[in-house]
Parts: structure tokens; C-alpha cells; sequence
């Protein structure tokens, strides 16, 4: 139904569109994600163009259609996380963070969780380029996992319930199976068992270390969740970071 709402929002993408205009992909906490067209926003004088770049906070009003894309008619910047784009890894940490939520939560479907994960994401990378690590992005990742439904079985084979030896990861079987279980399973580290484990039961702004073959481990079950279960495919996290340390 048509009518104004007020929401709050992370701006995920912000594309030209037409002369003036910008396309925004936007992730609230109650409406999940909606497109919206900000109008003449690339003019000199639009009242708030600086406020819809992509990363911002903001409070928006926008004018609802029943098509595709709402009309921004107001915004106000919660946070303008200016800290993010002083560094080349924060600010690719956070594009690589906000297409992680575009993908896996690209309906309407309210998840606030998800909402303040990302909003609190953003806030730990505004702060400097300590967290833009890849321990952080794939404790981000296994988080959205969980708020999908779709965190894999980390207690118990996911094949068999056995709880000793655990020492495969198998997408298809649900999460980490035994040594039994393992035919359809890749290997699974002890020490990526438990980042897997302690990033899942962690604050974002705590991801546990962890070596780059147990983070390589790690983000292959996330990926391989990821699709099977949700039919997404993630960026790759890990493949420049690590590639020059033989991975
Ligand atoms: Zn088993």
C-alpha cells in the first residue's frame, strides 16, 4: 500500500542512474532489503546527496510504490563511517561485508539481527584497519550462516552423532562429520574446528586467530554451506590475502 516510511538503513550499493539520480540497495531492520531511487542526488545542491553513499547509517523517509524501487524524500546520516574509507582494507572489508547480506538476504524478510550484525560490522571497521582481517570477515560470515538458518552442525557428526574425531567438513551432510562419515567431506583441522567453534560463540570484535590453512578450511565449509543450502555464492575472501603466502 502506498505511504511514506520511516526507516533506518545501510546503504549497500549506490548506483548512477540517469543524469542526477542515484539507485540504492538499502538493508533495514524491519522491511530487510529494498531498493529505493534517490532523485537528483547527484546535483551540487541536492539537499542529501552526501548521505546516501554507500556504507552510511542513515535514518530515511521514503515515499513507497507498489513497483520495484521506493523514492528516498528524506535522510539523515546516523553514522557516516568517514574511518572506512582512510584505508584500502577497511573499505574492501566492508564492500565484501555488505554483499555478504546482499546475497544471502535479498528479500523483504525482516532479519533486525542481520541489520545490527552489518551496523555493528561497519562500526568495528570505521575504528581502523585492525579488524579488517580475515578472521573478522569469516566470523562475520558464519554469523550470517546463523541468522540464515543455515549454521552448520559443529557439535556432533553431522553424519552419525558421533562426538569424537570429528575431523571432515561436509556441506551436503550439514556441518562436520567423523572420521566414518568422511567419504563425502573434505578435511577439517583441529585448530579450524575451533575458530569455527569460538568465531561462531565470539563478539565480532574478538574473531579468534587462527593460522592461514585453518582460515582457508574455514571459509571452504562457509562457502560450501552457502551454496548448498542457500544457493549462494560468496566472494572469495581469502584467495588475494593468502595467495601470496602459498595458498
Ligand atoms: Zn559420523
Amino acid at each position: 500500500m502506498p505511504g511514506s516510511l520511516k526507516t533506518e538503513a545501510i546503504v549497500l550499493r549506490s548506483i548512477r542512474y540517469g543524469e542526477a539520480d542515484r539507485v540504492l540497495h538499502l538493508y533495514t531492520p524491519t522491511r530487510g532489503r529494498l531498493g529505493a531511487i534517490a532523485k537528483g542526488v547527484r546535483r551540487a545542491r541536492s539537499r542529501f546527496g552526501a548521505r546516501l553513499e554507500p556504507f552510511l547509517h542513515v535514518h530515511l523517509v521514503l515515499h513507497e510504490s507498489r513497483g520495484e524501487l521506493h523514492t528516498v524524500t528524506g535522510a539523515d546520516t546516523v553514522a557516516g563511517h568517514a574511518g572506512l574509507r582512510e584505508h584500502a582494507a577497511t573499505l574492501d572489508a566492508a564492500a565484501r561485508a555488505c554483499d555478504a547480506v546482499a546475497r544471502l538476504f535479498e528479500t523483504t524478510e525482516p532479519h533486525p539481527e542481520v541489520f545490527h550484525l552489518l551496523a555493528n560490522e561497519l562500526e568495528l571497521l570505521n575504528g581502523g584497519p585492525g579488524h579488517a582481517t580475515p578472521a573478522n570477515g569469516l566470523a562475520f560470515r558464519l554469523k550470517l550462516l546463523l541468522a540464515a538458518g543455515i549454521l552448520p552442525q559443529l557439535s556432533t557428526c553431522a553424519g552419525c552423532g558421533e562426538t569424537e574425531h570429528l575431523s571432515g567438513f561436509s556441506a551436503a551432510a550439514g556441518g562436520v562429520v567423523c572420521g566414518s562419515c568422511e567419504a563425502v567431506a573434505f578435511p577439517l583441522s583441529e585448530e579450524s574446528y575451533r575458530f569455527l567453534v569460538s568465531a561462531i560463540g565470539s563478539p565480532l570484535a574478538q574473531a579468534p586467530a587462527a593460522s592461514a590453512l585453518a582460515l582457508r578450511q574455514a571459509e571452504r565449509a562457509i562457502c560450501e554451506t552457502s551454496e548448498h543450502h542457500a544457493h549462494v555464492r560468496l566472494r572469495p575472501l581469502l584467495r588475494t590475502a593468502l595467495s601470496e603466502s602459498g595458498g
